[in-house]
């Protein structure tokens, strides 16, 4: 096969698509009038945002009004996590989320604790899922807020998040669920789920980076996060960027409406590589749930290699991946959702990450699977890791 290139590493973002592109543009050049202007010019503006809104809101089945954008996923997770600590911080300080979350979470709680408030991680075990009954036993008098991400970007596991959800709305806890990773990849209903807040970023799912929004169930007054105009209600100040809210509203219509379809076509996909891998590699260890999976989410450890070798060898091949190894973060550990799933540094710094998503195909597969095999092996005969 000739050299390829082969983007698979959606995970980490997707390719803006043709018709996001497309709706956004007008709203560059020629709708670009302030959304809070009185004149009929900007009223084009104002429209968008609401319409973005309202295709928003179907996606998630919430009410328009529910739903709130801002710059990112990170921000939406920074003001759930803040916000709902400081609306309750009179009624406790206990919060509970898992080791495995974003750093987006990680790093809020961190700041939290440095507040005063307490966090128990729950064991999220070998297969990367979280149990009922250890969230259940973790509820304290004083627990005001559950945090637990909806599907991991790493090892693509996806969480019992209905059942998190009863359990949280029965015992009146707020519960917060970074969905960044699984909207517009797997079914996702607040009201079904009993979900009080949820973030989302619009580059995970074919719109552009630097847009994101937070759906907040009704009635639940967190302090603003932004101070300034009136913009979302006064709640997140700041001039509304149009045409990135007009770009993820068409995103995740598109995204919603084509799932059914599209998310069986992507696990196909990452079925064929994963038994593909697994046939053709010896010393192969698939992490996270293969049933309970994002569709688009390959995690493999392959043992006595270095993840960043791996990075290097399938970049000289054209192939875009990502790894949990330590080298690959920056820092010294390997990457804390794999030690969080119990690995051992040495099957962790072997780990690979292939994501897919919209553009993947069966011929990336196949490319991926003809090349990666070879390196393994070019890898392993000179490897210095200690196998027999
Ligand atoms: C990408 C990601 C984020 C951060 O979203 P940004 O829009 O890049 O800030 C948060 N949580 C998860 C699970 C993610 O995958």
């Amino acid at each position: 096969m000739e050299k390829r290139f082969v983007y698979a590493d959606n995970a980490a973002t997707t390719r803006v698509s043709d018709e996001v592109v497309a709706a956004m543009l007008p709203y560059f050049t020629e709708n670009y009038g302030n959304p809070s202007a009185v004149y009929g010019f900007a009223g084009k503006a104002k429209e968008a945002i609401e319409k973005a809104r309202g295709q928003v809101a179907a996606a998630l089945n919430a009410e328009p009004s529910e739903i709130f954008f801002l710059s990112c996923g990170t921000e939406a997770d920074n003001w759930a996590l803040k916000g709902a600590a400081a609306l309750k911080k009179d009624k406790g300080r206990h919060i509970i989320s898992t080791p495995f979350e974003h750093h987006a979470i990680l790093h809020s709680l961190d700041t939290l604790k440095k507040e005063g408030f307490e966090v128990t991680f729950l064991p999220v075990y070998d297969n990367g899922r979280v149990k009922v009954e250890d969230l259940k036993a973790a509820i304290r008098e004083d627990t005001i807020l559950v945090s637990i991400m909806f599907a991991n970007n790493e090892i693509g596991s996806v969480q019992p998040i209905a059942e998190i959800g009863a359990v949280c709305r029965e015992k009146g806890i707020l519960f917060h669920t970074d969905a960044v990773q699984a909207i517009g990849h797997v079914p996702v209903d607040v009201k079904a789920m009993n979900i009080d807040m949820l973030s989302l970023s619009g580059h995970k799912f074919h719109a552009p980076k630097g847009i994101g929004a937070m759906y907040l169930r009704k009635g639940i007054s967190i302090p603003n996060f932004m101070d300034g105009g009136g913009q979302e209600k006064r709640r997140r100040a700041g001039t509304e960027s149009v045409p990135f809210i007009v770009g993820l509203g068409t995103a995740i219509e598109i995204a919603t409406n084509k799932l059914p379809e599209e998310s069986k076509r992507v696990a196909a996909l990452r079925d064929k590589l994963i038994d593909g891998i697994l046939e053709r590699i010896p010393d192969v260890k698939v992490n996270g749930d293969r049933v309970h999976r994002l569709p688009g989410n390959v995690n493999v450890s392959i043992k006595f290699v270095e993840g960043e070798s791996l990075l290097m060898m399938l970049d000289a091949n054209g192939i875009c991946a990502a790894s949990g190894s330590a080298c690959t973060s920056g820092s010294l550990d390997p990457s804390h959702v794999l030690m969080a799933i119990g690995l051992d540094h040495a099957t962790a710094h072997g780990s690979l990450r292939f994501s897919f998503a919209d553009y993947s195909t069966e011929e990336d597969v196949d490319y991926i699977l003809e090349k990666l095999p070879p390196i393994v092996e070019r890898l392993r005969a000179m490897s210095p890791l200690g196998r027999e």
